[in-house]
């Protein structure tokens, strides 16, 4: 017997509709690159968003046709966002932060029609110009200075009203949005969200025990618009109406922290880097920072120590530990306590807390390994594995990657992991970064974590360097807070009580900056190259 309710398509439409409809008064506040403020609000939002839907179909756009935007994060890059889809186009948000050339290769291999970019992203895109696909450019001028022949004014394009446009009739599963992984070796891939995806990702997200946005939220995304969009975060915020705050170009932490302060923003998220530049800047004059005392902030793309959530905890600003990923739109798990948590010892919570936590509600997760699907004994490691109905099922034109995927529906994430009795889900490593000594596992990301709780390291990266008796062994790669100082022997000594002897690391270098990638995490590969004659090395032997 069949359910007598209606199918109701899940589209963008219907947030943007909303949107419109009831939160008209509701704020959107943008960070200029002249750090002057642009504030509007969402029924201003509508209606351009709407204009820019007419546009594009007028300069001809069809259903499925790639859409590519080079922006940073502000109110046009939102127009976007909902403005594409709506007229039955794929949003693809391109990396700024990436080569030119992989920028190039990425809006050709999507097969980008159209160009909306910012005008003081011009310079970067002079060096791709010439390679690229795209019919047509249309510019953001956000700084007034004119725009370059052969391309279009963003102001000029949406001019047109838009009170008679209507929406395509979309299937939900037709793709709405799209973005290329940052992976750290081949060539980047890319993802399809539908618009069924995305909205049920908006839902998911909006739930108290996930990321818990409400109407009540002042909302500053610090995560890039280019990075799995903002985590989700502009479809979640159009969705429930919170207040939606961009800080454009400016992510250094003073201008963050001026706008969490001038704002009162109750909700921020970004990568661990970000916090660690933030809580530099807050322990050093921690009374000149008058925030929202309900300021949370999520913290993903890589671990979080826990020394970094429990030094934020001391300035009564919570950490959420999430993870997530391009192929999981990207929620996956998030680390709130369960409610019998709460009176567990102080060090209990932190430990659950500096976990990447539960899945939320239709993400299944699973870890295997040789002997098969682990249990959650919270100590078996194995890959982790997931599937749900915002997980990617494929990527992009990519028949050479079906092996990320199994034979029995799930997403391989290349990331390892265990899963406690509580359901917990813990990262140990990627499955590139593990460290094998002597055949056993041993994880790069916990001795980071507990390394990067010594008063005096400021980042810590963990690898894994060939050894001739062990095959690999854990070497420590440390840069030092300005002004602090440490020995080897003292970081190694710092380990010693909390790991088993065998996972200490071999060494400890010590270097100015720990390569990165454009996402803002670890270059581990660029650190394993650099350092991979280190054990011959130091024994006296010299290197091929
Ligand atoms: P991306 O697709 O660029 O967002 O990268 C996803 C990868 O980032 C995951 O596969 C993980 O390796 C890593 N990652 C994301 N969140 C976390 C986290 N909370 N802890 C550890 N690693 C994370």
């Amino acid at each position: 017997m069949k359910g007598t309710m209606m199918h109701y398509p899940l589209t963008l439409m219907h947030l943007l509709e909303r949107a419109g409809s009831l939160y008209g008064s509701v704020e959107i506040v943008s960070r200029m690159p002249d750090k002057s403020m642009h504030r509007y609000t969402y029924a201003d939002f509508y209606r351009r968003a709407r204009s820019l839907a007419k546009a594009l179909q007028k300069a001809g756009l069809k259903r499925g046709d790639r859409v590519g935007t080079l922006m940073w994060n502000h109110y046009v890059h939102l127009e976007a966002y909902f403005g594409i889809p709506a007229a039955g186009g794929v949003l693809h948000t391109l990396n700024l932060r990436l080569h030119p050339d992989e920028i190039a290769y990425i809006a050709n291999h999507a097969g980008d029609r159209f160009l909306i970019v910012d005008d003081v992203l011009l310079p970067l895109l002079q060096k791709f110009r010439d390679r690229l696909k795209v019919e047509r450019i249309i510019v953001v001028s956000l700084t007034g200075q004119p725009v370059p022949e052969g391309m279009e004014e963003y102001e000029s394009f949406i001019a047109e009203p838009a009170e008679d446009f209507v929406y395509p009739d979309l299937d939900e599963e037709e793709a709405a949005g799209m973005c290329y992984t940052s992976g750290t070796t081949g060539r980047p891939k890319g993802v399809v969200y539908s618009h069924r995806s995305l909205v049920l990702h908006s839902f998911a997200s909006a739930m108290a025990d996930t990321l818990g946005i409400s109407r009540h939220d002042v909302v500053l995304p610090v995560v890039p618009m280019f990075h799995v969009n903002a985590w989700g975060l502009p479809f979640t915020c159009t969705m429930v109406g919170a207040k939606q705050v961009f800080p454009g170009p400016h992510l250094d932490p003073v201008s963050l922290l001026e706008l969490f302060k001038g704002e009162q923003v109750t909700f921020t998220a970004g990568v661990p880097t970000i916090w660690l530049g933030i809580l530099q800047v807050l322990e050093k004059n921690p009374g000149q920072w008058d925030l929202n005392p309900k300021l949370r902030m999520v913290v993903g793309g890589a671990a979080a120590p826990e020394s970094l959530i429990r030094a934020f905890d001391r300035h009564n600003l919570r950490v959420v530990h999430a993870w997530g990923m391009t192929e999981t739109a990207p929620l996956g798990t998030v680390s709130l306590l369960k409610p019998h948590m709460e009176s567990l010892s102080v060090d209990e919570q932190y430990a659950y807390r500096a976990k990447q936590g539960l899945p939320a509600p239709f993400v299944e997760v699973r870890i295997v390994n040789e002997q098969g699907v682990a249990p959650h004994d919270g100590k078996t490691m194995g890959e982790l594995q997931v599937r749900g109905p915002w997980i990617a099922a494929d990527y992009y034109n990519r028949p050479d990657s079906r092996d990320s995927f199994t034979e029995d529906g799930w997403f391989r994430t290349g990331d390892v992991a265990t899963i406690d009795p509580e359901g917990f889900v813990k990262i140990t490593d990627r499955t590139k970064d593990l460290i094998k000594s002597g055949g056993e596992w041993i994880s790069s990301v916990d001795l980071e974590n507990a390394l990067m709780g010594h008063p005096a390291v400021a980042e810590a990266a963990v690898i894994a360097v060939p050894h001739p008796k062990w095959q690999e062994r854990p070497l420590a790669v440390v840069v030092l807070k300005e002004g602090a100082r440490a020995t080897e022997e003292e970081l190694i000594q710092h380990l010693a009580p909390r790991f088993a002897k065998w996972w200490l690391p071999d060494g400890v270098v010590f270097v100015k900056e720990i390569p990165r990638t454009s996402a803002g995490k670890f270059l581990k590969a660029k650190l394993r190259e650099q350092f991979k004659d280190w054990v011959k090395e130091r024994e006296g032997l010299r290197p091929d």
